[in-house]
């Protein structure tokens, strides 16, 4: 019989941080308990032990933990002194927060359903109003396989959307993971998160790693580099645990420069801040390629061996020359940039390198000759000219290049970004010169992120700063190559995600029942640590719009997210110190074993579990036979591969040691200076981009060959939105949330009590704000109103607001009613800081 609850009825907006204040300094078990934090004097006789785990949040510094758990329940976290390598010992304040995060007033602690809601008669209209009623999980389980079941007999697989994030847990066995393997397993229709691809896909197409985050040096590697660029970052706060690497090179005498529009802890940290103005970096970028070629610091022996540089390049259809192309068949039709999608997860996929006897067919000019000739066999290929090789009219990509750039002077970059020539020149010279160098890259927000990412890997190709000790590009160390991540993401035999559906094209699809030209019913919305709600853009139209089209929504989360708020029925996960799991993301040199610290809260299980009992109840013998194995079989498929046996990685070391080295702590990408493009160089010259996705909507492909600067979609000066919105909206990442986690955690929140909007006094001033005055900022797309905070360090011009609060703490809206949800068919990325927005002093009531 279901019970009704409201299980977190009462907190009203805003108030939680009143509930949090009460309770600082110990943590709230869901419901009644509460457990301090002090230490055990000695005194009383208790169970006391210490367990060592992962912190498994996705800012993927992975820091192994040794938890403190007294009479079954976690007490207190420190870092793990026994690692490999004693430099990769660290943990933040998020980690601390754990106790606090486990024994949350918000996690979810049983299955629930929406009153109002039923497969029937779904009441979309009720969400967010609607009372829960509590449900066994039988009766769950039983809800959510009938409405998959029936979704799939009447609408046809695909109906059921599935939305795979990082919330519950990023990990090699559980969380994420799992949740792409049920997608695959069942061959539901995945969603594309579209968040943080963008400069990827840029990057992707010069290196030909796709749009995979796995593109540079292990951090340790960090320490060796002479310049270190960190661009649109602000690494202390994000990625904590890899920062202290860039004050060791600093600390050695490297120049440690941050490009960011605001005064961040980076930038004060840094030897070199360079304020550039919001959505203009590509610009500097490009202009830095232009001094670089302008003053001949670039590495031509570098270019010539391992870049396309001396290819050439087709005039008839912008292809490089290939000796087949004069084959009876002509040209061979080539795959679109970036080729390899999902190759994250994929792994085999992922690491396709052309070797020399495969790329044998590429056409250079013999410069001694003056003929052409094949690559491997010319000693001395022509870097620039214009040739005719076999009535085909070709030129250098090199010269093609050149010629691109030479329009992006430093003088044309000041004009956009703000930043002086001369420091242009000198950014371009130190990048060059002060070598190797390495690009801390974060993720640049804007419609132009694409370019911003080629420009970045442009700069590397040109310098040969990539794949040396100290030099290298990119967000991420390499994924892990002895684990077989894709056994449990991708289960074989079954169906793929490869044609994924974009969030930021769903609500055209909504809207138009269409995806592709066929028909697309969209029935169910399954968000598997997915906060869609809270974590993206637009969220006022999430709400109102894109939402009440889909008669179901169920959400597997640990906290009662805004998500949940919005969605039918709520199954309850474990937090990932509640069940043994497997962690090996790509920011550090290990594998982790993730020991279960204490048992679930609630009825809290972990998604595999969720995920196995729902395939128990549906009509799919591969689906079933995949989940008739046990957790400790699918992490042995995890775990135990040939790769892995000569380095002793086995899951019964794992589960020994704790933590295994898989690699090098400073470890270099790409080290053997060959690439899985086509050609097996560098590629700054794109012969054939395409979309990240294919959505079946064509993209401009003679724009996207080489970098081209485009203005942000809406943030800059001459946008039709700026006379009324004249204020630029940036995000900022904070050390106090990792996306819309950590919300309700008591030790955080006495240091970071509620939202805030940064801006500098001279608009404030204008406005007739004071500083501590409430402030509404608003658009087109919705409001926020919280606290106004004056900082000299944001630039004038702009505001920004930190990421992650939960709409509840702010006293209207939410910052991410303001972002931006403009669909960029190329990368597909969310423009995030692609924002305006105008301030105003509020003057309602704040409760
Ligand atoms: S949030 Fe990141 S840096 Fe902090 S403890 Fe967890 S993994 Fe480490």
């Amino acid at each position: 019989m279901a019970e009704l609850k409201t299980p977190v009825k009462g907190i009203s907006r805003r108030s939680f941080l009143k509930t949090t204040a009460a309770v600082a300094g110990t943590a709230a078990v869901a419901g009644t308990t509460t457990v301090a934090l002090a230490a055990n004097d000695g005194t009383a006789d208790v169970d006391e032990h210490e367990v060592v785990c992962v912190c498994g949040c996705n800012c993927q510094g992975n820091c192994s933990m040794v938890a403190t758990v007294r009479e079954g329940k976690m007490v207190n976290i420190r870092s793990n002194e026994n690692l490999p390598y004693p430099s990769y010992e660290r943990i933040c304040m998020r980690g601390f927060s754990h106790a606090n995060r486990m024994y949350d007033f918000n996690r979810v602690l049983y299955p629930m359903k929406r009153k109002t809601w039923s497969l029937e008669e779904p009441h979309v209209e009720n969400r967010g109003t609607d009372e829960w009623e509590r449900l066994s999980w039988d009766e769950a389980i039983q809800l959510v396989a009938d409405t998959l079941t029936y979704n799939t007999e009447n609408y046809g697989v695909r109906s059921n959307c599935v939305l795979v994030s990082a919330g519950n847990s990023f990990a090699a066995y559980g969380g994420l993971i799992a949740g792409l393997g049920f997608a695959n397993a069942f061959g539901f229709q995945g969603l594309d998160v579209c968040l943080d691809y963008g400069d990827l896909v840029g990057i992707g197409e010069v290196t030909g790693s796709g749009w995979d985050f796995n593109q540079r040096n292990m951090a340790g590697d960090y320490r060796y580099a002479k310049t270190i660029l960190i661009w649109d970052t602000n690494p202390p706060n994000s990625q904590p645990h890899s920062w202290h690497f860039c004050m060791e090179a600093k600390d050695a005498g490297a120049n440690l420069v941050v490009i960011d529009p605001t005064y961040t802890i980076a930038a004060q940290q840094a030897t070199k801040w360079v304020p550039i103005k919001p959505g203009t970096d590509p610009a500097l970028g490009m202009a830095m390629l232009n001094a670089i070629i302008d003053n001949e610091w670039y590495d031509l022996d570098f270019m010539r061996e391992k870049t396309c540089a001396p290819l050439l390049v087709r005039e008839d259809n912008g292809h490089f020359l290939r000796a087949t192309d004069f084959d009876e068949a002509g040209p061979a039709e080539l795959p679109e940039y970036p080729f390899f999608g999902t190759l994250l997860l994929q792994g085999v996929k992922a690491g396709k390198v052309p070797t020399l006897e495969e790329t044998a067919h590429y056409v250079v000019w013999d410069a001694d000759k003056n003929a052409w000739g094949l690559i491997n066999e010319v000693a001395n290929p022509a870097m620039e000219g214009s040739f005719e090789v076999n009535g085909v009219k070709v030129t250098t990509a090199w010269s093609l290049f050149k010629e691109h750039m030479a329009a992006c002077t430093p003088e044309w970059a000041e004009g956009i970004t703000e930043v002086p020539a001369d420091t242009i020149v000198e950014l371009a010279r130190m990048y060059a010169q002060d070598a190797p160098s390495t690009i801390y890259a974060g993720y640049h927000l804007y419609d132009n992120c694409e370019e911003m990412g080629m420009t970045w890997a442009c700069l590397a190709a040109l310098t040969g700063n990539i794949g040396k000790r100290g030099a290298s590009i990119g967000h991420l160390g390499k994924s892990k190559p002895t684990i077989n991540m894709a056994g449990l993401a991708f289960p074989a035999g079954l169906s793929g995600l490869n044609d994924e559906l974009p969030w930021l094209h769903l609500p055209e699809v909504l809207e138009t029942g269409k995806l592709k030209g066929e028909d697309f019913p969209v029935r169910l919305l399954y968000n598997i640590g997915a906060n869609p709600v809270g974590s993206y853009a637009a969220q006022k139209k999430t709400i109102e719009e894109v939402l009440p089209q889909i008669p179901c929504i169920v959400t597997n989360d640990m906290e009662f997210s805004e998500t949940c708020e919005y969605s039918d029925i709520v199954l309850p996960c474990a937090h990932y110190f509640e069940y043994d799991w497997i962690q090996a993301s790509s920011h550090t040199p290990f594998l982790y074993m993730a020991n279960k610290v204490a048992d679930p809260i609630g009825e809290a299980k972990e998604d595999v579990e969720i995920f196995r009992a729902i395939a128990e109840r549906m009509d799919n013998e591969a689906a079933k036979a995949f989940y008739a194995k046990s957790n400790e079989e699918m992490m042995r498929m995890v775990v135990d591969t040939e790769k892995g046996e000569p380095l002793g990685i086995n899951l019964d070391n794992l589960k020994e040691k704790g933590v295994l080295a898989d690699r090098d702590e400073n470890w270099i990408h790409w080290e053997e200076q060959r690439w899985p493009t086509l050609s097996g160089r560098l590629e700054f010259y794109v012969e054939n981009p395409g979309a990240r996705i294919d959505i079946g909507k064509p993209i401009d492909k003679e724009f996207y060959h080489m970098p081209t600067y485009h203005t942000p979609f809406e943030a800059y000066d001459e946008s039709e939105q700026h006379d009324k919105y004249p204020l630029y909206h940036y995000c900022e990442r904070t050390r106090w949330h990792l996306h819309t986690q950590y919300n309700h955690a008591p030790v955080l929140r006495e240091l970071d009590p509620e939202p805030y909007l940064r801006m500098n006094p001279v608009d404030a001033e204008a406005r007739g704000i004071v500083e501590g005055d409430y402030v509404e900022a608003y658009n087109d797309r919705g409001h926020c109103v919280c606290k106004a905070k004056f900082d000299m360090g944001v630039r004038p011009g702009m505001v920004s607001s930190p990421k992650g609060w939960h709409r509840g703490a702010y006293v209207a809206g939410s910052y991410q009613e303001l972002t931006c949800d403009h669909l960029n068919v190329l990368h597909m990325n969310t423009s995030f800081d692609d924002t305006l927005v105008e301030v105003r002093k509020y003057e309602g009531e704040v409760k």
